[in-house]
């Protein structure tokens, strides 16, 4: 007589527990897979080596030996037997050690191939059938499905051998990805009986996406009856290529990001790097200037880089900056202290086009503070300006009364080949004119953001009204423009502090 191992069966009574394990393996279920389907549910119980689990799943049986097969389980389709030993384990660790990532935390990622779902179903309404009054109300999130059985026997011994905890909410993530090339055929039936849940899907690459995932079988699943699915699909039988492949096993770790504010001293350098018919126009950029250096020591694949507003290739940004986020995909070192950051900084300074201040590591949510200001916030320029005529003493004061003056500007000639056409209301909250000579002088202003300064300056062939021109009565054009200011309290001042 057995004792059950754990009280968290489905059932306490040992006679029904053991004709249900000897149902399931003689339909090739493998001990793992036995357990789940019997209700249990403590990690502890399946974090135990597969010999002694055997063992406890025989004695459940009354000692019969030989219960199991040594073919692939149908359930799980290998996931819980060969993958969760030592050799794939060890494939694993030697992945993630030669990917040479840094972290301090990890977690695993399985997919498993979308047939599971009818597998798992298929078990469940086997039971049902032979087990009524224990099965009939269960449902699949009521066993413990395979991913989080392999996690829990894995997570620990993955744990010891890449000396880092295994922890759900970890950056850090090793992806395996599980595939069986017969799943498309199984699911083949779910089609027929839903014919536009499956229909092709296009993406936007053109090429077609799965026609069966998860979400959808899992659809179908829901809505058919037992009899419907009894019908179309047979209790899945061992056999030796009924296992899953992993080709692929990928490490990951998430985005980093890091924010500063940058001046830009150059009237050739432009924001992003600027590639024309496939050819640069410009040897270099403000992005790659800043991100060259933060690639060397983040080791990252890809990078996203933002900035609260953007000038022109030929407009200086001076002052405190301009606030701007780095946003950088899978980096391979993410441990930096303020000093190793500073660090970076100097790197970067070394730039003859460019300086940068306040560089941190950002958190992802407030990255959305750099966004929010570029269409609230003011800023300041200064522009050299020319003047057809000469303007008077009194025509420069009229432009210092200027107050929260509203301009409207339709979008500007030179960017309508990639803005959409329309009217926008913009704030100059304040001016001042300076005389240089007869026909230059400095005009200093603070406008709401996104406000097209060169366009206010020379009207843009009356596109822009009011404009300098109307204003002052006499055509204006701009020579020269410099951001004095963006008025955004992101990052946060390191100076300061
Ligand atoms: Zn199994």
């Amino acid at each position: 007589m057995a004792a059950p191992m754990s009280g968290k069966f489905f059932s306490t009574d040992p006679t029904e527990i053991k004709d249900i394990v000897l149902l399931l393996t003689q339909n090739g279920l493998c001990p793992r897979c036995v357990l789940r389907f019997l209700g249990e549910g403590d990690t502890a119980v399946f974090r135990v080596s597969i010999e002694e689990l055997t063992q406890k799943v025989i004695s459940l049986a009354d000692g019969q030996e030989g219960i199991f097969s040594s073919l692939p389980c149908p359930a799980c389709l290998g996931i819980l037997q060969v993958y969760l030993e030592g050799e794939f384990l060890n494939r694993i660790v030697e992945t993630v050690k030669s990917s040479d990532h840094q972290f301090k935390t990890f977690i695993c990622s399985l997919t498993t191939p979308v047939c599971s779902l009818l597998r798992e179903h298929s078990f469940l309404l086997l039971l049902n059938e032979k087990f009524k009054s224990l099965y009939e109300c269960k449902v699949i999130e009521d066993i413990a499905s395979v991913k989080d059985v392999w996690k829990w026997r894995s997570g620990p011994i993955l744990a010891a051998a890449l000396n880092a905890p295994f922890e759900f909410k970890s950056k850090f993530d090793i992806i395996l990805n599980f595939t069986y090339d017969k799943s498309d055929k199984e699911c083949t039936f779910l089609s027929y009986h839903s014919p536009a849940l499956f229909r092709k899907r296009k993406n936007q690459q053109k090429n077609y996406g799965d026609t069966y995932t998860r979400t959808n079988v899992a659809k179908v699943l829901s809505d058919i009856t037992d009899g419907y699915f009894k019908r179309n699909y047979n209790i899945p039988k061992s056999n030796e290529n009924s296992i899953c492949k992993c080709n692929e096993i990928k490490c990951i770790h998430d985005a980093v990001f890091v924010a500063g504010r940058y001046n830009k001293y150059s009237r050739t350098l432009s924001q992003t790097p600027w590639i024309l018919d496939g050819g640069r126009k410009s040897q270099s950029s403000v992005e790659e200037e800043i991100c060259e250096p933060l690639k060397q020591k983040f080791r990252f694949t890809e990078q996203r880089f933002s900035s609260s507003g953007r000038e022109d290739v030929d407009v200086r940004m001076l002052g405190k900056g301009r606030p701007f986020v780095v946003e950088m995909d899978d980096p391979h070192r993410v441990e930096f202290s303020a000093e190793d950051i500073l660090e970076i900084q100097k790197e970067i300074n070394k730039s003859a086009d460019i300086k940068v201040r306040d560089l941190q590591i950002v958190d992802k949510k407030d990255v959305d503070k750099l966004k929010e200001g570029e269409i609230e916030k003011m800023k300041t320029y200064s522009a050299l300006c020319w003047s057809k005529e000469s303007l008077s003493e009194e025509q420069l004061h009229k432009l210092q009364e200027v107050k929260d003056l509203i301009i409207y500007q339709k979008t500007p000639i030179r960017v309508l080949h990639r803005r959409p056409l329309a009217t926008r209301e913009r704030i100059v909250y304040s001016m001042s004119a300076k005389k240089i000579d007869d026909l230059h002088f400095t005009l200093s202003l603070s406008t709401q953001a996104g406000t097209y300064i060169k366009e206010f300056v020379h009207g843009d062939f009356g596109r822009t009204t009011p404009n300098l021109g109307t204003l002052t009565g006499v055509e204006c054009d701009i020579l020269e423009l410099d951001v004095q200011s963006v008025e955004l309290d992101w990052p946060p001042s390191l100076e300061d502090s």
